[in-house]
């Protein structure tokens, strides 16, 4: 019951979202099927938000292997090239890449976005912290992210974000604007650093997961809005 309203709350904001679990067998199923690639030899690597509410909808992928964690706050992809090359390194001999990444955003049975009841507390908190409190920073037309070594990530999180600060502040829905922007940014990342470390790739496909993660409450899976599935030939990169 609880199940099915929470299904209806979050196809209001995501009509193509679907059960993390029911994501992973699908995408694996195709990976195998479609394009033929040996599952027993794929490495994952992650490009997700810190937050550990995010660690269940990692592991419906844990017949891989891995993860190699490229994500930092938000998720983008801080690793950088030279995470994007040491996991490349890594991958199984005649083996293949997948790379799953995304922001994620936190849901009620309200239906209130950028919101979530995390487990064992009566009250709700942010989800993602890191995007809600970029938010709460961009109301303030003063505000300027100063890139400093002791808050690094968020810092430059902000940065990446202000080029769509006017976008997301007039919008219906902030929450879900800022959350959309930080997959635009994490995507084209993701795009540039497999671009300029395709030579490190010793493999011939990547496989590419990128979408929103909805994260629910009561012990459900979370969903997914997959937003690409792509499988990358890197001889024609
Ligand atoms: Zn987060």
């Amino acid at each position: 019951m609880l199940q099915r309203k929470f299904d209806e709350v979050v196809k209001t904001y995501f009509p193509d979202a679907m059960d993390a679990k029911d994501t992973s067998i699908n995408v694996l199923g195709k990976m195998q099927i479609e394009h033929n690639i040996d599952i027993s030899k794929v490495l994952m690597a992650t490009s997700v938000c810190s937050d550990d509410i995010n660690v269940p909808s990692t592991t419906f992928f844990n017949v891989l292997f891995g993860p190699f964690i490229m994500g930092g706050l938000g998720g983008l992809p801080f690793a950088g090239q030279t995470g994007m090359t040491a996991f490349a390194h890594h991958i199984p001999d005649n083996g293949s890449a997948f790379i799953f990444y995304g922001p994620h955003i936190g849901i009620t049975l309200d239906g209130d976005l950028g919101k979530m009841y995390r487990p064992r507390q009566e009250e709700t908190g942010n989800s993602c912290g890191a995007l809600m409190l970029a938010l709460s920073r961009f109301q303030d037309s003063n505000y300027k992210p100063i890139i400093n070594d002791d808050d690094y990530q968020q810092m430059k999180l902000e940065e990446s974000l202000l080029p769509y600060r006017e976008q997301i502040l007039d919008s219906d829905n902030s929450q879900k604007a800022i959350t959309e922007a930080t997959y635009q940014i994490i995507d084209r990342k993701i795009h540039e650093h497999i671009v300029s470390c395709k030579d490190e790739f010793n493999v011939d496909r990547i496989t590419l997961l990128g979408g929103i993660i909805i994260n629910t409450d009561n012990g459900l899976d979370d969903y997914f809005d997959v937003r690409n599935f792509e499988v990358i030939n890197v001889n024609s990169l």
